[in-house]
């Protein structure tokens, strides 16, 4: 059985650019239930709420019960549901799993492969990461479905195996020229000596998503708006303005500063002759990571 193959290619529902990262989070929660517990099943009621949260925050924005993903993701043969009652889950109605005592599990042969192979953890939980979420959130979301990466053996360093670090430090050169080495938000333009810092090549439409290497699809953000724009507290306007999620909230002169203020700027850069963000990126960007309504900027 190859795993990673059947753990790359889980079965989506949503297609066409969409996102649809529900069972990748469920898998990714699994896993990092498997690196404490490793025979212990995960009864639905206990988890349904962390399950809950970890799709509300990393979720696309339209609302999916964690039923579903603990439910579908047996059809894949990586995941398994008992009931009380004996095997096989009972749907996916939320009182039914809560009332049956639903439990889920890595398959068994999965939980086998894992036993057998120290690496192959960190290789799924990278697949999964790589495959579903931009680089700026893998942080994030190992600590919120408590998977360490620190001592998961298989978990690349940096940004992946070689050909992958060249393309991204090959594409992080255009676009910092690009946009002059500024933040396209807030004009940062730090540098230590003479080595810009701080500084980064964003994707607008994820490369998870076939979101190409072109500076039609990137911007030069700073770490702070990098991440921000990932998680879709930012986001742009079709006349490439920076938008602001009404979600965001921060009280700090820091957060007014350099989040609330920027809604309704204009993006700084490109300089003349490179390649603006182009319409069809901004609108897959305001569709599948935006949270929620902008704001509306302050002296409108
Ligand atoms: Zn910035």
């Amino acid at each position: 059985m190859d795993w990673v193959e059947r753990v790359g290619n889980l079965r989506q529902w949503a297609q066409n650019g969409a996102r649809a990262p529900h069972k990748p989070l469920l898998m990714l929660y699994a896993l990092g239930w498997f690196q404490r517990l490793p025979q212990r099943p995960m009864r639905y009621s206990e988890i349904e709420h962390d399950l809950s949260e970890l799709l509300q925050d990393y979720g696309p924005t339209h609302r999916t019960s964690p039923s579903y993903p603990f439910h579908h993701l047996v059809s894949d043969g990586v995941w398994e549901v008992r009931t009380d009652s004996g095997d096989g889950s009972p749907g996916t109605g939320v009182r039914a799993l809560r009332e049956s005592g639903a439990r889920g599990q890595l398959a068994a042969g999965l939980r086998g492969a894992l036993s057998d192979d120290p690496t192959l953890l960190g290789q799924l939980a990278q697949l999964l990461l790589d495959r579903h979420f931009p680089p700026s959130a893998h942080p994030d979301i190992a600590a919120a479905v408590g998977l360490d990466l620190e001592t998961a053996e298989g978990i690349r360093v940096a940004s992946g195996p070689v050909p992958g670090r060249r393309r991204a430090a090959e594409l992080r050169g255009r676009v910092l020229i690009a946009y002059e080495y500024r933040c396209a938000f807030c004009g940062f333009d730090g540098s230590i000596g003479r080595v810009p810092v701080g500084l980064e090549a964003a994707h607008v439409q994820w490369w998870a998503f076939r979101g190409p290497d072109e500076l039609a699809n990137c911007l030069c953000l700073c770490s702070l708006h990098h991440k921000l724009f990932d998680r879709g507290v930012l986001g742009l306007d079709s006349g490439r303005r920076i938008t602001v999620s009404q979600e965001f909230t921060g009280h700090s002169r820091a957060a007014r500063e350099q989040v609330l203020g920027l809604s309704g700027q204009a993006v700084i850069g490109p300089q003349r002759g490179s390649a603006q963000v182009a319409p069809a990126y901004i609108t897959w960007h305001t569709a599948q990571v935006f949270r929620g309504e902008p704001r509306v900027p302050e002296g409108v």
